[in-house]
C-alpha cells in the first residue's frame, strides 16, 4: 500500500540513499522541494494529500491553508513483523508522535490559528511537519496559501501582494519543482498558478501543470484541449485529476476510495481515451518521479567524483599510518565499486523506463 508518490522509483532511490548514508552525510542526494501554487480553493491541498496517500491537511471551500506548511517525508525502516508504522511530528510540538492523522490535521488548524488568528489571517511563518513512514520518498512538499484578491476577515488590504511575495519566495528557488494547480471549471487564461509559475520559471523546465475538478466542468465541455496543451502550452505538460469534492470530505470518504473513483471517472469518459498518461493522480506521481530521476542522474557523476576524491585523501592519510590501512582503503574501494555499479544499473533502469513511457 505504497503511496502514489513513488511506486516504482521509491525502492531504487531509497536503496541508493541507504548506500550513500553509509558514506556520511556529505554524500547524500538532496531531492528537490516540490511546492504547490494556485488560487484559493483550486485544490492544492487536495493534490498534495492524494500524492502522499494520507488524509491530514485542512481542506475546504474557504481559506484553509493560511501558513506555509513544509511537509518533510521521512522514510523509516519497515518493522520486523511487516507492519507499517506511520506517524507525524511537528517542530513546534517537541517529543510528540502523532499516530492519528486526523489529529495531525487538527494540530495544523490549531497552530494556524495560534499564529494567524482565527479570522482568516495569513502568516508567512512556516508550520513544519515531518511524516515518518516506510512508504515514502525522502522528499519535501510545501503547501502554500492560495492567491486571493479581496481581503476578508482580518486580512490586510494588501493581502494579494503579501501572498504573492510569500509564494514567490518558495517557487523562485531554482531547484524547486512547481505544481501549478488550476481548476478545470475556470478559464486557464485567468490562472494565477500559470501566471506565477511563468514568472518564477520562465523556461518551464520545472513546472508541471495540474488541472483539478475535471468532474465539475460545465456540461458539454471537457478538458481535452487543456491537457493537450492546446490552450496554454507548458514544456512539461499537464496532468488532469479528480479530487474529493466538499461533499466527499463531509462524508469522510477515504483517499483510497477517491483514487478508485478517479480511475472510474477517466475510464468511463471516451473523451479522455488516449490521454491516459495525462490523467489521474498516479500519473502525476509518475511524472514527478521521472523528474526526480533526471535530477538524480544529473547529480550522480558529481557525487561519484566527490567520493573518489575523498577516497584518495583517506587512502593517503591511512598510508601514512602504516600497515593496517590496507583493509580500510580496500573497504573504501569496495564502496566506490558498489556505487559505480549502482549508478550504471540505475541509469539502465531509468532509460528502460523512459522508452517504455514514450511508446505507451
Ligand atoms: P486549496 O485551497 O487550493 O488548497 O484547495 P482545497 O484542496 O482545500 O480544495 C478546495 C475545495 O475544492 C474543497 O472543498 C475540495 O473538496 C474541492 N475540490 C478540490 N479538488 C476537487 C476536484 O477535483 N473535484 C471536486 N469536485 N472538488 C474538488
Ligand atoms: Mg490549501
Amino acid at each position: 500500500k505504497a503511496s502514489p508518490l513513488g511506486h516504482s522509483v521509491i525502492p531504487i532511490i531509497n536503496k541508493l540513499q541507504d548506500i550513500l548514508a553509509q558514506l556520511g552525510s556529505q554524500s547524500t542526494i538532496d531531492l528537490p522541494q516540490v511546492a504547490v501554487v494556485g488560487s484559493q480553493s483550486s485544490g492544492k491541498s487536495s493534490v498534495l494529500e492524494a500524492l502522499v496517500g494520507r488524509d491530514f491537511l485542512p481542506r475546504g471551500s474557504d481559506i484553509c491553508t493560511r501558513r506555509p506548511l513544509v511537509l518533510q517525508l521521512v522514510r523509516t525502516k519497515r518493522k520486523a513483523d511487516g507492519t507499517d508504522e506511520e506517524y507525524g511530528e511537528f517542530l513546534h510540538v517537541s517529543g510528540k508522535r502523532f499516530y492519528d492523522f486526523s489529529e495531525i490535521r487538527r494540530e495544523v488548524q490549531n497552530e494556524t490559528d495560534r499564529e494567524a488568528g482565527d479570522n482568516k489571517g495569513v502568516s508567512d511563518r512556516q508550520i513544519r511537519l515531518k511524516i515518518f513512514s516506510p512508504n515514502v520518498l525522502d522528499i519535501t512538499l510545501v503547501d502554500l496559501p492560495g492567491l486571493t484578491k479581496v481581503p476578508v476577515g482580518d486580512q490586510p488590504s494588501d493581502i494579494e501582494a503579501r501572498i504573492r511575495t510569500m509564494i514567490m519566495s518558495y517557487i523562485k528557488v531554482p531547484s524547486c519543482l512547481i505544481l501549478a494547480v488550476s481548476p478545470a471549471n475556470a478559464d486557464l487564461a485567468n490562472s494565477d498558478a500559470l501566471q506565477m509559475a511563468g514568472m518564477a520559471d520562465p523556461d518551464g523546465h520545472r513546472t508541471i501543470g495540474v488541472i483539478t475538478k475535471l468532474d465539475i466542468m460545465d456540461r458539454g465541455t471537457d478538458a481535452r484541449n487543456l491537457l493537450l496543451g492546446k490552450v496554454i502550452s507548458l514544456r512539461l505538460g499537464y496532468v488532469g485529476v479528480v479530487n474529493r469534492s466538499q461533499e466527499d470530505i463531509m462524508l469522510n470518504r477515504s483517499i483510497k476510495d477517491a483514487l478508485v473513483a478517479e480511475e472510474k471517472f477517466f475510464r468511463s469518459r471516451p473523451v479522455y481515451n488516449g490521454l491516459a498518461d495525462r490523467c489521474g493522480v498516479p500519473q502525476l506521481a509518475k511524472k514527478l518521479n521521472q523528474i526526480l530521476v533526471q535530477h538524480i542522474k544529473a547529480v550522480l557523476p558529481g557525487l561519484k567524483s566527490r567520493i573518489s576524491t575523498a577516497l584518495v585523501s583517506v587512502a593517503k592519510e591511512h598510508a601514512s599510518y602504516g600497515e593496517i590501512t590496507e583493509s580500510e582503503a580496500g573497504q573504501g574501494a569496495l564502496i566506490l565499486n558498489i556505487l559505480s555499479k549502482y549508478s550504471e544499473a540505475f541509469s539502465s533502469i531509468v532509460e528502460g523506463k523512459n522508452e517504455e513511457m514514450s511508446t505507451s
